[in-house]
């Protein structure tokens, strides 16, 4: 399987999303996703609708349980994107809006 690393980033930054707003991801994930945060204005924006989604039920939807590995390898691409974009953002990539089953 072969998919833009920009794509697994974000893809997998929702998958991540509640783990980082409960604080319970390891600090140096929550810098490398922070990076991507900086550059990366749709992820930016489903964070946003995230904490809205909280406030408004008081509790996170889902809770995840992410494996070491797995945090591993997130940490490694959200540091390759932040350093492959330095800020840069295309226009029409494809955002997938919500998480796939
Ligand atoms: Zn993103």
């Amino acid at each position: 399987m072969r998919l833009f690393r920009r794509e697994v980033v974000c893809q997998e930054w929702t998958e991540l999303i509640t783990d980082y707003l409960e604080g319970v991801l390891p600090r140096r994930l929550v810098k490398a996703i922070e990076l991507h945060l900086a550059s990366c204005p749709h992820c930016s924006e489903y964070l946003g609708q995230m904490r809205r989604t909280i406030e408004i039920s008081g509790a996170l939807p889902v809770d995840t349980d992410v494996p070491d590995e797995l945090l591993d390898a997130l940490q490694r691409a959200f540091e390759d994107f932040a350093q492959l974009e330095h800020g840069a953002t295309d226009a029409d990539e494809d955002w997938p809006g919500e998480p796939a089953d």
